[in-house]
């Protein structure tokens, strides 16, 4: 496995030699590929077509992947913007309202 210091050296090289703006082309054709892939698996999950057909969760993990290491790109790019704590703060407001629906089911 490559190790998070390997990878930001590689997000540093591709911006140095495509430039940034064909790294954020990447990231919307990459969401777009996501995009398609969740709305394929949730046809053949909905529709029952699945029948145990690997591939469409190979492409659902191929898809995922390429958009997480998109957004990896754009974290790096971003680190000194407050992405992290941005991140944070909408993780603790996500927890939030899941406590709050758990005590409310407890009511
Ligand atoms: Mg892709």
């Amino acid at each position: 496995m490559m190790t998070e210091q390997e990878r930001l050296e590689v997000y540093k090289k591709a911006t140095e030699l495509w430039g940034l703006v064909a790294q954020y082309d990447q990231c919307v054709e990459e969401m777009g590929e996501l995009i398609v892939a969740i709305n394929k698996f949730k046809r053949k999950m909905l529709y029952k077509e699945y029948k145990g057909d690997p591939k469409i969760i190979e492409n659902l993990v191929e898809e995922i992947a390429d958009v997480s290491i998109c957004l990896e790109q754009m974290r790096y790019f971003y680190k000194d913007y407050g992405v992290e704590e941005m991140i944070d703060k909408k993780m603790q407001k996500f927890q939030g309202q899941i406590k709050k629906m758990e005590e409310e089911g407890r009511e």
